[in-house]
């Protein structure tokens, strides 16, 4: 049991639930190393409070790229919430899985924008109490809702007051890699379900190759060590997407447009066979 802010990380009687919830403090971690920086791509205040107190260790033992992975994901995707809710005019947006995210209260959001948040009933929770106490104030209508996204979630979404009527955005960062591909399948097809033309989502997602690629294997048997193993994969995510009524865009990290003057590494062209790819996928319903 951790302590921050007098506040009490509660595992819950699932260890793999709880190991799940734990990852989501690695990325506040991650987030507020980068937000410490002069030249940081994102400023997330409140990521130091909800950070796990040994989370740095984890972060610098096992990204060896020093988290700038997830740091230009998380700018990627604060670009593309921003940019997408502002010139489709949509004002319904939905973080699956938002764990320790604080983009409710980071951004100015155009008036009347519900911010729906699905996760882990301990992980709200303890996002709750922490912001709370740090007098967080949410920037738009701001919802929290405890489900468990392995089984069937959507009707407490509407309950919650999601429009089903009604444009909506998605994002589903750091979170599809951990599921199995029939529970991806599945979350994909209860989006569909909700979402109706014009509305948008976003995430992001590895190949298959990653999981057995001499160039990721260091990182892949961290997460199986550390309890919480990837096995998530989309080969062709276009198709996948398409299959379900999507027209969807990949960028990869270090690409022109996922890049911030950031990205140290070569970019593997998706055209070169059996490589390991990292993808942030956008897509629009049609
Ligand atoms: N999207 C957030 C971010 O980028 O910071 C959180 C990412 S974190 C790596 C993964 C999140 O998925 C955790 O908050 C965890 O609780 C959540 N999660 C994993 N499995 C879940 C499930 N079956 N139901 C609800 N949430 C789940």
């Amino acid at each position: 049991m951790l302590m921050q802010m007098g506040v009490t990380w509660m595992p819950d009687n699932d260890a793999h639930d709880s190991l799940l919830g734990s990852t989501a403090r690695w990325m506040a971690n991650v987030r507020a190393m980068e937000s410490q920086r002069e030249d940081r791509l994102f400023n997330d205040p409140w990521a130091a409070l909800l950070a796990s107190e040994d989370g740095d260790g984890w972060v610098k033992d096992n990204l060896s790229d020093n988290g700038t992975s997830m740091i230009v994901r998380t700018r990627y995707f604060d670009d593309f919430l921003q940019r997408v809710a502002v010139e489709y005019k949509i004002t319904q947006v939905v973080l699956v899985a938002a764990g320790l995210d604080t983009r409710a209260f980071r951004f100015p959001w155009p008036e009347h924008m519900d911010f729906f948040e699905l996760d882990q009933p301990q992980v709200l929770l303890y996002k709750e109490q922490i912001l709370s106490a740090a007098g967080a104030q949410a920037t738009c209508n701001r919802h929290t809702i405890a489900v468990d996204l392995t089984s069937t979630w959507t009707e407490v979404l509407v309950t919650a007051g999601f429009d089903p009527g009604k444009t909506s955005i998605w994002l589903l960062e750091g979170f599809l890699p951990y599921l199995s591909n029939g529970t991806i399948a599945q979350i994909f097809d209860d989006i569909t379900s909700l979402a109706i033309p014009g509305s948008w989502v976003g995430f992001d997602i590895i190949n298959s190759h990653v999981l057995t690629s001499q160039w990721t294997h260091q990182w892949i048997e961290a997460l199986a060590k550390a309890g919480v193993p990837w096995q998530g994969t989309m080969d062709d995510p276009q198709s996948f997407l398409a299959q379900r009524g999507w027209e969807a865009s990949l960028a990869q990290p270090g690409d022109a447009e996922a890049n911030f003057g950031r990205w140290p590494y070569p970019v593997l062209s998706n055209d070169i066979p059996n490589m390991p790819h990292n993808w942030y996928v956008t897509a629009y319903k049609k």
